[in-house]
């Protein structure tokens, strides 16, 4: 089996997603080759062909021409799986690209399953299992659902060009609007997850971000539910943070929640439930209601 891994490259520099990609490949037992539009001075450690396009040349983000490349890449390699990160990069290449081939596009891929694919369904309250029905597939996984390998080796660099003429031309990046928190500085952050139950509970975590010194996260749905502002959600479509100490109050442990934490230092998870996924991944769970024990941690932290 044989994957093509489509690394990610953005204002000059080579994203650490690309090693998830290289993550999803080890767990799927496939070969692998990789196309990058990024630049020879940042090349992923790896061995196997990497079909490597000049981004000054071919820009950062063209979809016809980057199209182009992956599709010449694909009658090289004859791949059964075309990989991309589910970034806003992958979304937008992945299915222009499965049009093209005639092939089954899989998105937000978390796991995988007797060679079968594992994707969220009920706003990722349960998984259902998708087997593609065509010879090739395009994918896209979640930012964060793999581990990061770094298989180490020296690519075979093939440089590659295209010179399709697309309809789009990427301008540049815009800066997002500032927000009221920059959770990305943060040393501490205590989010806030469902667990907290409503809207006048949310103080109580507040009160113990400030004690420690720290700001208040929260996962979506507290968002979702207007409990707290998006500028404070941590997740895949909220911030990535890896502050020295996270504490997350009432908080399950959803992929898409663990890919925005998952880095920081050290974890603290408090949650009544002892199975709660999140104590997968914390250094310590306190199986306690949040809303005794919290309080009883700021108390004594202010003591
Ligand atoms: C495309 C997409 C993008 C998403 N992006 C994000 C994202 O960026 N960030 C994000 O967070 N989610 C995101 N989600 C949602 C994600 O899948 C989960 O639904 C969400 O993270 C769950 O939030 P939660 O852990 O707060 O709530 P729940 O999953 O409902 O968990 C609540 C937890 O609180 C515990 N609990 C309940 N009462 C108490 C109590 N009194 N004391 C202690 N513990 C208690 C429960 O045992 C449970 O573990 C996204 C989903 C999709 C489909």
């Amino acid at each position: 089996m044989k994957t093509l891994l489509i690394g990610e490259y953005r204002e000059g520099k080579l994203l650490d997603t690309t090693y998830e990609l290289f993550g999803f490949a080890r767990q799927l037992g496939a070969e692998t080759a990789m196309l990058l539009v990024g630049s020879a001075s940042q090349l992923p450690a790896c061995s196997g062909p990497l079909y490597l396009a000049d981004a000054s040349q071919c820009g950062e983000y063209s979809p016809d021409l980057h199209k182009q490349l992956i599709l010449d890449a694909v009658q090289k390699e004859n791949p059964d799986y075309i990989v991309f990160i589910h970034s806003s990069y992958g979304w937008d290449l992945a299915p222009r690209v499965a049009t093209r081939l005639k092939a089954a596009q899989v998105s937000e891929v978390i796991g995988l399953s007797n060679n079968a694919f594992e994707v969220g369904c009920c706003n990722a309250k349960m998984r259902r299992t998708v087997k593609p029905a065509t010879g090739k597939a395009v994918i896209t996984i979640q930012a964060g659902a793999f581990p990061v390998l770094q298989p180490g080796g020296t690519p075979q660099v093939q440089t590659v060009t295209a010179t399709a003429a697309g309809n789009l031309t990427f301008v540049g990046y815009e800066p997002a609007e500032a927000k009221d928190v920059d959770l990305a500085k943060a040393e501490v952050i205590v989010t806030a997850g469902r667990g907290v139950g409503k809207k006048e509970n949310v103080p109580v975590i507040q009160a113990l971000a400030k004690a420690l010194g720290g700001e208040l996260g929260a996962s979506r749905p507290v968002v979702d539910a207007g409990w707290v502002e998006h500028s404070h959600q941590v997740g895949t479509t909220g911030q990535s943070v890896s502050p020295k100490l996270y504490i997350a109050c009432g908080v399950s442990g959803a992929i898409q929640h663990l890919a925005g934490m998952k880095k920081s230092d050290f974890i603290v998870a408090i949650n009544k439930d002892k199975d709660a996924p999140i104590g997968e991944i914390a250094d310590v769970l306190v199986v306690a209601d949040v809303l005794q024990f919290v309080p009883a941690l700021t108390a004594k932290v202010s003591a």
